[in-house]
């Protein structure tokens, strides 16, 4: 029997994901900058809804220096429908510092691309391995979901140690040639994405099922083992100044929750110290973010804007705007359920 690695390059070449637009080479070469935007848009988002974006971002930002000095309301706006903007503004904090810092010259393995900002071990092996062809073990998701299954893994991703066993793991399976890794870090991802998947795994079609742990003792279904994530309880209150065609919004700036997004305005002063027209409770919503169960409780004050005090923070945004304004998804939820929306560009 083949093994795992020539098996899953056999497979890919026919059944990988092979006409990426951040995979296309120029001398033989990928291009680094394609493959960290694509690696970084990747992080939280499926390929289905990052290749629209990648295009765009493209187009927008073909090159280091273009994002590097543009604003970062610039960068965040297109990347405005990816969600996770920390992402967006850790882009353009790297390229800064691969422009400025490093003399254009990209990191030249997966330790140094960690120091750019937004770069953690995963990405940083996935971006190696594709751009250097470094022998580096990519530890994301779908990859710990094949693992896990392959070797009937108890634990993978709690404690430290148990990271330490399972990048071990990932690492024997590595091919011994460099030339190979490109091939293999694509391919072990796709291999989670298509056939490995969360539910419903396609054994029937897998290269390495043969010697697959779980798929031999008929146990894939227990793997990987759920954990039962436990999150931190917080309340927010949000207050939508609005009339029928606007609403005011203001820059995310202390909040580390949604930073440099448009959320609604606080602090709203009436013209000659008049009093504010009541609020009146909208509506309460629940969503996980970053590590917590979240409720948002949401009023609406109706206010005539000719009245109200406005200042240079404040952005309005207009049912009629024809540029979007960034905001985190579920204000733009909010807006619509109140029967108010900005048109997309
Ligand atoms: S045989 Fe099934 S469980 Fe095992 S790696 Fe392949 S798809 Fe995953």
């Amino acid at each position: 029997m083949k093994n795992f690695s020539e098996r899953l390059i056999q497979w890919g070449t026919k059944e990988g994901r092979n006409a990426l637009p951040w995979k296309e080479k120029n001398n033989g070469m990928f291009d680094p900058y394609k493959i960290w935007v694509s690696e970084t848009m990747l992080q939280q988002t499926k390929l289905a809804v990052v290749m629209p974006k990648f295009k765009h971002f493209m187009e927008k930002f073909p090159n280091i220096e273009k994002l590097a000095n543009s604003s970062v309301d610039e960068v965040i706006s297109v990347w405005s429908g990816l969600g996770y903007y920390r992402r967006a503004r850790n882009l353009h904090k790297g390229a800064k510092v691969i422009l400025n810092d490093r003399q254009k010259v990209f990191p030249k393995n997966a330790i140094d691309w960690e120091t750019i900002p937004g770069v953690g071990a995963s990405t940083s092996a996935a971006i190696s391995s594709f751009t250097n062809s470094e022998r580096v073990a990519i530890l994301d998701t779908n990859v710990t979901r094949v693992l896990s299954r392959r070797y009937c893994l108890n634990e993978v991703n709690s404690k430290m140690k148990e990271k330490k066993a399972l990048l071990s793991l990932a690492i024997k399976l590595l091919p011994q040639k460099n030339s190979e890794m490109p091939l293999y870090s694509q391919y072990i991802m796709d291999l989670g994405a298509l056939v490995c998947k969360p539910v419903s795994p396609a054994c029937e079609r897998c290269p390495v099922s043969d010697d697959c742990e779980s798929f031999t003792s008929e146990t894939v279904e227990l793997y990987p083992k759920k954990t039962k994530k436990i999150l931190k309880e917080r309340k927010l209150t949000w207050v939508l100044a609005m009339d029928r065609e606007k609403v005011i919004l203001e820059k995310q700036t202390e909040e580390k929750l949604w930073k440099s997004l448009f959320v609604p305005a606080s602090n709203i002063k009436m013209k000659e110290n008049k009093r504010l027209p009541r609020k009146r409770f909208f509506r309460s919503y629940r969503l996980k973010v970053s590590n917590c169960d979240l409720t948002l409780d949401v009023w609406k004050r109706e206010c005539v804007f000719d009245k109200i005090k406005l200042s240079g923070k404040h952005q309005i945004a207009r049912k009629t705007a024809n540029k979007k304004v960034p905001m985190p998804k579920i204000l733009e939820k909010i807006l619509q359920d109140s029967s108010f929306w900005i048109l997309s560009s």
